[in-house]
């Protein structure tokens, strides 16, 4: 599933290719992913892209008609950008009436013979934003620019993971709670985009059990514990260092331009489970564990 530093290199590729640029039609292949597709999608002929933000794990495109087209890329979804002299011919109707949607012409590079090619933005300099996504639980949706603190996907999001947030702020968010601490900060309330794979990072290199419970890092007087000063600073490293190399590449997610990151390669704990612990000296072996429904990995003998 793509994570934070995967949609934020996402936001990035965008940024670079589809801002300032002015839609042309929406080409649409179906009639929703994890929801119905906006009607009003129909309706973004000659709206400019003036920019693209990332709120969560949400891409925010800014619209020159004062709407925002918003996007989540689900467990599969991601954006393939053709610039028009890549973009093949079209292809012949699939045996339908004139009015069927043509198949994906995109197929030999987004991969399925195109059959999972659901939306696609063409632009009037005749490049192409196509979204694909296999599994079929993004979302897509487009309002008004004034609408979006009130927005329900939006409304109830914690913090970025970036500062000004820091460990007095996560410490009042965790004061008192009897949860622990690896589901406090899935919590998308406690804080935003620290998925199931950078908690266990950041967890280990903090050397803090993911079974702790999250009051406990609190002090009695409501300071962070000096661990979770290091959790957040691990938290924060973390998080930038796989967006510097470009996201992690698990399943089937690749960066706009087809390239993919290496983040995978270099976890210390998350995926090894009965290995040793990595930790220079502990001689532990990870564990794997549940908890609400996620894998925890971690080394009982250096997390407490
Ligand atoms: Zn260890």
């Amino acid at each position: 599933m793509p994570e934070l530093p995967e949609v934020e290199t996402v936001r990035r590729g965008l940024q670079d290719r589809i801002v300032g640029r002015r839609i042309a039609e929406v080409v649409i292949r179906r009639e929703g992913l994890r929801f119905p597709f906006p009607a009003s999608l129909k309706t973004l002929s000659g709206v400019n892209v003036e920019g693209i933000r990332r709120r969560a794990k949400y891409l925010l495109l800014d619209l020159s008609d004062g709407r925002v087209l918003l996007s989540h890329l689900g467990m599969s979804g991601r954006y393939t950008i053709f610039a028009a002299e890549e973009v093949p011919p079209e292809p012949p109707r699939a045996g339908g009436t004139s009015g069927d949607v043509p198949v994906s012409r995109f197929g030999e590079v987004t991969g399925y013979e195109g059959r999972h090619d659901h939306l696609e933005l063409v632009f009037e300099d005749g490049s192409h934003a196509v979204y694909t996504d296999p599994r079929r639980f993004g979302i897509i949706d487009l309002f008004g620019a004034e609408q979006e603190s009130e927005h329900p996907l939006l409304r109830h999001l914690g913090p970025e993971p970036f500062p000004p947030w820091d460990s007095a702020a996560l410490g009042r968010a965790i004061a008192g709670r009897k949860t622990s601490i690896k589901a406090a900060l899935l919590d998308q309330k406690t804080v935003v985009g620290v998925g199931n794979i950078y908690a266990c990072e950041a967890l280990f290199t903090a050397g803090i059990s993911p079974r702790r419970q999250a009051r406990t890092l609190v002090t009695k007087r409501g300071q962070p514990t000096a661990r979770l000063v290091r959790l957040v600073d691990a938290i924060q490293r973390i998080l930038a260092e796989a967006i510097a190399v470009g996201g992690s590449t698990l399943n089937d997610f690749a960066s706009v331009d087809g390239g993919v990151g290496y983040f995978s390669q270099q976890f210390s704990v998350y995926g090894r489970e009965r290995e040793p612990c990595t930790r220079a000296s502990c001689g532990g072996t990870v564990r794997r564990i549940v908890q609400s429904n996620r894998s925890s990995f971690y080394c009982p003998s250096c997390q407490r």
